[in-house]
């Protein structure tokens, strides 16, 4: 991906540095911020910390509502200002992703007759505060639509390359393209809908429908990405290919088989590795959100 020199966009806060606040954390877990892949986050948390990653994910507890009244919190002194953008290489990287993110959504909203409010996304390190309650590192990346704010912790690209087999740029900004892909369903109405049928649902039907959540971000990437390339051009040989392998690598299947052996697909929250590659590859075909209906489809 020919990313460098490219525009940077003004919607990153630098929260790296500032202290997210004591307490134990965690209280996400089972929370309504919407993740990449919480599973693999569960599980890195789960090796780092040594406590069961289906505790973390609310697998096995009641799987709280985060209220979304809780007003987002101050920004914090590290907080980098539209005029003071991060230097190194890895934000730089995640803010030119972000910055087309806006030019393509901008486009397809408005060629919709809508106008496109952009996310914003912060850089933390460890924790930080959310109007969702608190977010983790471990956790992984994650987009609150209490604060319409997408979180992520550099060090995870670290963890997709080395211990989920995802290396590669745009395994990188897929990650980012599926977070704003979030940001877009909550644009859409989507997410309120969702939120209120899950409190109606079992456990199991809240999984089910959190899949057709998931997979639906999945596609909405793979919609930024036709359209990112087609205005950019900027795609490499095995760009695509990069992407795929991480859909494929955060697939519950996988993970769990990877975790404990055993795959549970009613605990699935995220869809198959099978699924997140076909879900991205549709929303790639030919960049029409149309594509990405995972609510009226009969078969995911
Ligand atoms: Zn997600």
């Amino acid at each position: 991906m020919k990313w460098e020199g490219q525009r940077e966009s003004d919607n990153v806060e630098d929260m790296r540095g500032s202290d997210g606040g004591g307490g134990g954390g965690f209280s996400f877990g089972g929370g309504r911020g919407l993740s990449l892949g919480g599973v693999v986050v569960a599980l890195v948390a789960g090796w780092i910390f040594g406590i069961n990653p289906m505790t973390l994910l609310g697998l096995t507890g009641g799987g709280g509502q985060v209220p979304h009244t809780q007003a987002p919190r101050q920004q914090g002194p590290g907080q980098a200002g539209p005029h003071s953008k991060p230097q190194d290489a890895g934000a730089k990287f995640v803010s030119v992703v972000l910055a087309d993110t806006e030019d393509v959504w901008g486009r397809v909203f408005q060629a919709a007759g809508q106008t496109y409010q952009a996310p914003r996304l912060v850089l933390f390190s460890g924790r930080t505060q959310t109007a969702c309650g608190r977010g983790a590192a471990a956790m992984g990346p994650f987009y609150c639509p209490g604060d319409s704010k997408v979180y992520i912790d550099l060090s995870f690209y670290q963890t997709l390359r080395d211990r989920l087999g995802a290396p590669g740029d745009f395994a990188q900004a897929y990650v980012i393209a599926h977070e704003v892909g979030h940001h877009v369903q909550h644009l859409l109405g989507v997410t309120d809908k969702v939120e209120a049928l899950r409190r109606r649902q079992s456990e199991r039907e809240a999984n089910a429908t959190s899949v057709r959540v998931e997979l639906q971000a999945d596609c909405l990437a793979g919609v930024w990405a036709y359209h990112s390339q087609q205005s950019k051009g900027w795609l490499e040989a095995g760009d695509i290919e990069e992407a795929l392998n991480a859909a494929s690598q955060i697939g519950d299947d996988t993970l769990q088989r990877r975790s404990s052996g055993d795959v549970v697909p009613e605990s699935f929250t995220h869809g198959t590795s099978e699924q997140r590659q076909r879900w991205f590859k549709r929303g790639l075909a030919q960049g029409s959100i149309k594509d990405c209906d995972t609510f009226q489809t009969r078969s995911l």
